[in-house]
């Protein structure tokens, strides 16, 4: 059975459960619902038979995540009875031209897209009327205006944008999720400061493109703390550094793409402002296999921009992902992309090989490749985004990092699991804590530790807390 998620919740029935799948937008979405129905009084349940209702948050992106959230919705249904489905899957046509869930599931209670709190909370009114009791408390309070979290407590995902502009062939998003709407920056920084109030020791800023922040809005000017801030990356990033100084907190930003007023935010990197930590989806490295992607920011000169942000920010660390035979993907493109891996020295890579994703302009494009060479393409990729990574790895064994302790059995006398600003949460590598060198130190999950590198084993490095 999927983990039923069941945040911590004082009150009394009536019980909804409740199955997140998919990426950390869903999550933000799931955390926004599960505040809601907290704040109303509705208690969570850990299992489908003990909930009065089930809510599934369901992912559309790839065949695999639709079938996932397909079985889960039958898995609720078999097992609960009274389902109501939202999210991306929620948003797909079925081969009928109906709601694609519908169509598989006629019995769920309702269906919605996703980024639709209301529309859930007007379901589960509908299905299982809140609770009258005037006493029942409202939010529980470790983050006051951040709402629920489902990460654990010391790291949390801040999501300032939903939608996108952009048309990349090979994904749905836009149509599930709409046109980019930039949130309002002082509702952003608000809900940052309560998360850094409540504890959170790093913010991961999420969104499907941050660097494109504020653009729907043409930059507004909004306020914070009686002051006034553009809707605008570089003033958002200014504005969250200076509230995670304050903190001792790290901000970790997500999905940027190369445009070129993202050099300015290499500056405030290079301060300790941010992390020098840059999740930039190159998706691939040759024009033409960009432009057949329609892909944003494919005209930059992606190599001398890396170079040029390593010359302003050295410690700079890239995330990225990419696509494996792309339909018309010939061996020199493709070649191409692994001189690109080699050159640009991308610290940590993911590739899927190309897979159709039902609705996708990509599918209309000639020249699919079969999949044996589409497979075959991602594992020569992996192989050299591995060799790139694990050089880069050994480079650090001998200096002393500062790691966010993740777990810490026993206070950490036996070792622990951390992260340096080189890993973000679920994605990267992590850091392995061996027993501390001083019999006296402790480590504690959420807070810092120096630590002293002295390996490195695949993606992840070894280190003696000092
Ligand atoms: S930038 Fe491209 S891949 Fe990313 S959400 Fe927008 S359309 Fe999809």
């Amino acid at each position: 059975m999927s983990e039923v998620l069941s945040p911590a919740a004082s009150v009394q029935p009536p019980k909804v459960g409740f199955v997140s799948l998919g990426c950390p937008k869903a999550l933000t979405d799931s955390e926004l619902i599960l505040t809601q129905l907290s704040a109303e009084g509705y208690q969570t349940s850990k299992t489908f038979q003990g909930a009065d209702l089930v809510i599934v948050n369901t992912c559309g992106f790839i065949d695999d995540a639709v079938k996932e959230s397909l079985d889960t919705i039958g898995e609720a249904l078999a097992e609960n009875g009274k389902v109501i489905v939202t999210g991306c899957l929620g948003a797909k046509t079925g081969e009928g031209g109906g709601n694609l869930v519908r169509e598989m599931h006629p019995s769920v209670l309702a269906v919605t897209g996703p980024h639709a709190t209301q529309e859930v909370m007007d379901a589960v009114h509908a299905h299982l009327p809140k609770p009258h009791d005037p006493f029942i408390d409202l939010v529980p309070g470790a983050f006051g205006e951040a709402g629920l979290k489902l990460t654990p407590r010391h790291y949390a995902y801040l999501k300032i944008s939903e939608g996108c502009n952009h048309r990349c062939t090979f994904c749905i998003i836009p149509s599930m999720r709409g046109d980019l709407a930039s949130r309002p920056v002082g509702d952003v920084l608000k809900e940052a400061k309560a998360l850094f109030e409540g504890g959170v020791k790093e913010l991961l800023v999420i969104s499907q493109d941050t660097s494109a922040y504020g653009v729907d809005v043409k930059y507004r000017t909004g306020f914070w703390d009686g002051k006034p801030v553009k809707t605008r990356m570089l003033d958002l990033v200014q504005s969250l550094g200076a509230l995670a100084e304050a903190h001792g907190a790290w901000v970790r930003l997500h999905y940027v793409y190369p445009y070129p007023h993202v050099d300015e935010i290499l500056p405030l990197m290079a301060q300790g402002l941010v992390l020098p930590y840059l999740d930039v989806p190159f998706q691939h490295s040759h024009p033409e296999v960009l432009r057949r992607m329609k892909r944003p920011a494919s005209g930059e000169r992606n190599l001398e921009r890396i170079q040029r942000w390593r010359e302003i920010c050295p410690e700079l660390v890239i995330r990225s992902t990419f696509i494996a035979g792309f339909p018309g993907e010939t061996e020199e493109e493709f070649t191409h992309l692994l001189d690109f891996m080699r050159e640009a020295q991308i610290d940590r890579a993911g590739c899927f090989a190309y897979s159709p994703v039902k609705g996708a302009a990509a599918n209309e494009l000639p020249g699919m490749l079969p999949e044996a060479l589409r497979e075959e393409r991602r594992a020569r990729f992996m192989a050299v985004a591995e060799e790139v990574s694990t050089a880069r790895l050994q480079r650090r064994i001998g200096a002393t990092m500062q790691v966010l302790v993740d777990s810490a059995p026993a206070l950490g006398r036996k070792g622990g699991v951390g992260r340096s600003y080189a890993d973000a949460p679920e994605i990267d590598g992590v850091v392995q804590l061996l027993p501390p060198e001083k019999i006296s130190k402790t480590l504690r999950v959420g807070e810092f530790t120096r630590a002293r590198i002295v390996g490195a084993q695949g993606h992840d490095l070894v280190a003696v807390p000092v």
